[in-house]
């Protein structure tokens, strides 16, 4: 007999004491070890629930509660999930009492007297059932965890595909957004300078005609220009590809230098542009990426231009413990506070109508966001409608003495009289005549058509005393022309100019030995201020 039968637990309900004992003479002869009995029908429902039987063995014709009615009050515990089998033994041989017992519950019937060894392979036989019920039972339990585990995972995996499927989507209307933005604003630009390119050049027109003609052709080249780097920009931060450089530098500089970026459109609106610091402010030196930080500035001042029509905008900053907070107010139109929580987003404006008396891609901001965050910082904005609004931004402070890392730029010697002799490496025609026009007034200039050619000519004219160095070149391209050039020449100042803004081209030029970096289009005024840093100016 399989142990799990043996030790089942065996209810005998008789009110017959001898039948009783001899059932359970019986079944203690066959092995099992837990056996219950009772001559009263009553305690048939509560020996049940506090036995819990595997088998119940049930006469029929007993006082007060029948075995009938006994199979009704136990269909709750042998319906349940449990199967609890019910053998009737009676002295009842119709055949309407055998079918009314199985019809009501009953799992078997065996009428006295008994044939002992029958009863003892029906006893085992609905044992065996309830065993292999109760094992389904458990099998069930088991494949109803796994299915529930493996919904589990199907509904997480779901979330996952969902998200991915949102970002997707996200990416799609930013794209959608992209396309729709990139043809207005660079149809628009591009409509001026095409319209107005020929007219400046046309003889019928007057001089005068041909100097707001000419305007008009920079103003929209400009813009232009600063579409194409926000989209270089937005792309290089979404991709992760922008590069932070971080180095020392005085923040108190790249504030002047916004104040003089500035200060012309503010005179010219007649608005006050006001620069708030505390005076230690101007001894500070910080570890971060200058160029990032003044891009932030600038997007954020460029807008506060652009949405105040008058009062006053102040650029200031806060000295805290181990951080910077930059701050840029203004007294403009304001910002809804429901737009508010968007203005950040890509391509995202308040003011979406073709009516709006303003330009812009709607990328300054998510461009300064991205920008400040790679700088290890947060950005938020305050606004109280056609009060002004407050961006604020922070940067950590983590304190630099100086920069001892590159070689240190010695001042050229200048002649008196004598204009600097400047290096342009450059093999473009129309880029070297830019060159050539935006500096033979204060320097000479000396062409180099390739990189082989700039080496030599290094080598060749000692009185050299700067070159600008374009990084596409032919025969040898400009950053491995610089490398040559610092190996006999490490106190020449090399100015690195590219067109190409791809990732890391920054990094690259400035390991490569070069003290600068200028990405093309470069104006006049930004050439000779960068080529005065190096010392370079005529000596009277
Ligand atoms: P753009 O200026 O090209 O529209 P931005 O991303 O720089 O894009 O700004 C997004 C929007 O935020 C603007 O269109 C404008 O609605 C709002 N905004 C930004 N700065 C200001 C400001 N200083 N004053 C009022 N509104 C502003």
């Amino acid at each position: 007999m399989e142990p799990t039968l043996k030790n089942s637990k065996i209810l005998i309900v008789d009110d017959q004491v001898a039948n009783i004992d001899v059932l359970e003479g019986f079944l203690q002869m066959q092995g099992y070890t837990e056996i219950i009995t009772t001559t009263d029908p009553r305690q048939v429902v509560h020996l049940s629930s506090v036995f819990v039987p595997d088998l119940i063995l049930l006469d029929l014709s007993m006082p007060y509660i029948s075995g009938f009615e006994i199979l009704q009050l136990l269909k709750p515990f042998i319906q349940a999930n449990t199967f609890v089998p019910v053998l009737v033994l009676t002295a009842d041989i119709t055949k309407e009492a055998k079918q009314r017992a199985l019809s009501e519950g009953a799992s078997d019937f065996l009428t006295k007297p008994f044939d002992l060894i029958e009863v003892g392979l029906r006893i085992k036989n609905l044992l065996f059932t309830k065993y292999l019920v109760q094992q389904l039972g458990n099998q069930n339990q088991i494949l109803e965890e796994k299915v529930k585990a493996r919904t589990r995972e199907l509904e997480e995996s779901n979330i996952e595909l969902i998200d991915a499927r949102d970002k997707a989507e996200a990416s799609n209307r930013l794209k959608t957004a992209f396309m729709n933005n990139i043809s207005h604003e660079i149809r628009t630009p591009l409509n001026g300078i095409l319209g107005f390119a020929p007219m400046a050049i046309d003889p019928t027109f007057s001089d005068t005609d041909k100097q707001e003609f000419l305007e008009i052709l920079n103003f929209s080249s400009q813009r232009l220009m600063q579409t194409v780097t926000d989209y270089m920009d937005v792309s290089l931060i979404t991709s992760d590809n922008m590069e932070v450089i971080k180095k020392g530098f005085a923040p108190v500089e790249v504030l002047n230098e916004i104040q003089s970026l500035f200060q012309p459109q503010c005179s010219s609106k007649n608005i006050s542009l006001i620069i708030e610091k505390q005076e230690t402010f101007n001894s500070i030196f910080i570890n971060s990426d200058r160029t990032l930080l003044k891009k932030v500035l600038t997007h954020l001042v460029d807008n506060a231009v652009k949405f105040t029509k008058s009062g006053s905008i102040t650029v200031g900053v806060h000295i805290n413990i181990g951080i910077l907070e930059f701050y840029v107010k203004d007294t403009g139109k304001g910002i809804n506070e429901d737009a508010l929580s968007i203005i950040f987003e890509h391509f995202s404006q308040e003011d979406v109508t073709t009516t709006r008396d303003h330009e812009g891609s709607g990328l300054g901001l998510a461009i300064a966001k991205g920008l400040v965050t790679l700088l290890g910082g947060k950005i938020r904005a305050e606004s109280d409608k056609d009060k002004g609004s407050t961006f604020t931004f922070t940067i950590p402070w983590i304190e630099e003495i100086s920069d001892s890392s590159k070689p240190v730029i010695q001042t050229p010697e200048l002649v008196v009289g004598k204009r600097p002799i400047i290096l342009v490496a450059e093999d473009e025609p129309y880029g070297f005549m830019l060159f050539e026009l935006s500096l033979d007034t204060d320097y000479e200039i000396i062409r180099a058509l390739d990189g082989e050619e700039a080496v030599e000519l290094c080598k060749l004219i000692p009185e050299i005393q700067l070159v600008l160095m374009d990084i596409k070149l032919p025969k040898m391209n400009g950053l491995k022309a610089t490398r040559e050039i610092k190996k006999f020449r490490n106190d020449l100042p090399i100015i690195a100019l590219t067109a190409y803004a791809e990732a890391g081209i920054r990094e690259r030029c400035l390991e490569a030995g070069c003290d600068e970096y200028m990405p093309k289009p470069v104006s006049k005024i930004e050439l000779l201020n960068k080529i005065k840093e190096f010392g370079l100016a005529v000596k009277v």
